[in-house]
């Protein structure tokens, strides 16, 4: 019979060469890899008992844990296939990915209790974790995985069976579930490693929630796969985080840019030992010029990266000599990911001061969503996938992220990108974050709106218009200003756009 090359092997993989080292540490308990294969084995044997089928999909709701992980590696150990589902999201929105992947398990953690009681679709297994004797959930977990046995065997699992339905983050619309293979993850985590100095001492921490696709692969799955130890973190909170980098001598961590702002910005910043820090993986959206400062003067190496769910995470890494003086680039494509340029309705080679969509190709790259042929075979362009982002390059290659085709704005006839017009906005003295969106204009065809948050000085809109007139073309600047409380964002931080047009439409006379 072939090898097992599933996630699922993990587990017994590492623990032959490091069975007595930590692989996972949470605030309940700690496991090291032998502990890890046997839970994992032991689950997976579970899920047989209770009668899944290889294929089968297991969802999970609950915060970064060790429960996360032992469900992860089981279901890839069954040939089954793990959809971990946004914590974030409402009773409803959790029916719609219930039913879209047709779970055969949910698997809930004990904060999460609440919202499964509103659910109105319901997986034929619920296994609700806790209350237990000691650890919350630890022991109706445990009596499940008792229904187990090790040395059962497993029927390999290969590169090309599916592993994750992980929901992309809905930022454009509603969330897709996209398919991720063995292969898929693992090829994304062969990309990561030929860019990253990953250690098998590394101490990582599970900031970004496993539901994304970051959380799972930037960082946590390379270091679990060199043997490094992850601490998750359940629920978010700037001093806690920050303290516990100090505690567990915590070395690197992927996180969205708004993290690293609270943290950067939060009282204990300063007091903080973070020098053990020696990374920090970026992406998802730009980060504001004087967060990446604050990160960059404490020492630690911030790297930009950029992908999407549909790459298994990983396309472009800020790593590379002479990145220091390209801080805003995204670097160069990973290892195995081939990218092109769609221009005249076909793919072309990216060269250097180039500009288009991007398409991307290669190992981990998905091939297509659930349930979604229509949307599947529109992103494709023979094995290219579309992107949707338009990326650029300078005249040495290094590529950065425009922003997303959608959202151009188109005036007069030229390219207005909002990203680039709210990187400027935020440089404003007193402006704390902004966006930019289009709204219909008689004359202009679109013109750009701006919705501003400000640290509560009052902002002068000709003044922040002449500001601009300095920093941009004229035809970029926005042709209004809202002074607004917040701006409505995803999870992950992006700024949900549609929202706003519908605001900007309602207030703007046109
Ligand atoms: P949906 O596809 O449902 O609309 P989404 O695209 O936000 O949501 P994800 O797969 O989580 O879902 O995010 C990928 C997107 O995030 C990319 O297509 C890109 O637009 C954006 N992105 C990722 N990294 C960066 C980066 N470093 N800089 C700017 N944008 C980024
Ligand atoms: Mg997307």
């Amino acid at each position: 019979a072939s090898a097992d090359t599933g996630l699922g092997s993990w587990p017994w993989r590492r623990a032959r060469i490091t069975p007595d080292r930590i692989a996972l540490i949470d605030d309940d308990r700690s496991l090291t890899y032998r502990q890890l294969a046997d839970n994992t084995e032991r689950l997976a044997s579970a899920f047989r008992v209770a009668g899944l089928d290889r294929g089968a999909r297991v969802a999970y709701l609950g915060p970064n844990d060790i429960a996360a992980f032992e469900s992860l590696f089981a279901a890839g150990l069954g040939g089954h296939v793990f959809v971990p589902l946004n914590t974030r999201l409402s009773a409803r929105e959790i029916d719609f990915m219930l039913e879209d992947c047709s779970a055969d398990v949910l698997i809930v953690a004990p904060s999460h209790h609440d919202v499964v009681e509103q659910l109105t679709v319901r997986p034929s297994t619920i296994l609700t974790l806790g209350p237990g004797d000691d650890v919350p959930g630890a022991r109706e977990f445990r009596n499940f995985m008792a229904q187990g046995g090790l040395g059962d065997g497993f029927a390999p699992v290969g590169l090309d069976d599916p592993c994750l339905v992980l929901y992309t983050s809905g930022t454009t619309g509603l969330p897709k579930g996209a398919v991720l293979t063995h292969g898929n993850l693992t090829f994304n985590t062969v990309n990561q490693l030929a860019h990253l100095d990953v250690l098998s001492s590394d101490r990582a921490l599970g900031i970004a929630p496993m539901f994304h696709v970051t959380g799972l692969n930037q960082v946590t799955l390379p270091t679990l796969f060199k043997g490094g130890s992850v601490r998750p973190v359940g629920k978010f909170d700037a001093g806690t985080v920050l303290k516990s980098i100090e505690e567990h001598a915590v070395n690197c961590f992927s996180a969205v840019p708004t993290i690293l702002q609270m943290l950067c910005e939060h009282p204990s910043w300063q007091s903080t030992d973070i020098s053990t820090v020696r990374y920090v993986i970026y992406g998802g959206s730009p980060v504001i010029e004087r967060v990446a400062k604050a990160w960059l003067d404490r020492g630690v190496q911030l790297l930009q990266g950029y992908g999407m769910t549909e790459a298994a995470a990983g396309i472009y890494l800020s790593i590379a000599d002479g990145a220091a003086d390209h801080p805003v680039s995204v670097g160069f494509p990973h290892f195995y990911t081939d990218v092109g340029i769609a221009k005249d309705n076909s793919v072309h080679p990216v060269t250097s001061d180039d500009r288009g969509e991007l398409l991307v190709r290669g190992p981990n790259v998905f091939s297509g969503y659930l349930n979604r042929s229509e949307a599947t075979d529109s992103s494709f362009d023979g094995d290219w996938f579309r992107t949707g982002d338009v990326i650029a390059t300078d005249h040495a290659g290094w590529t950065s992220v425009v922003d997303r085709v959608k959202d151009i704005i188109i005036s007069g006839g030229e390219n207005i990108y909002p990203a680039e017009v709210e990187a400027v906005l935020t440089d404003y003295p007193g402006v704390v974050s902004a966006a930019v969106v289009g709204v219909n204009d008689d004359k202009w065809g679109e013109v750009g709106t701006a919705f501003v948050v400000t640290d509560g000085r009052a902002i002068d809109k000709h003044d922040i218009a002449e500001y601009l007139a300095g920093q941009i073309a004229r035809y970029k600047i926005p042709k209004s200003f809202h002074v607004v409380e917040d701006i409505p964002r995803s999870a992950t931080g992006k700024i949900l756009r549609t929202e706003l047009r519908t605001i900007a439409a309602d207030q703007v006379p046109h």
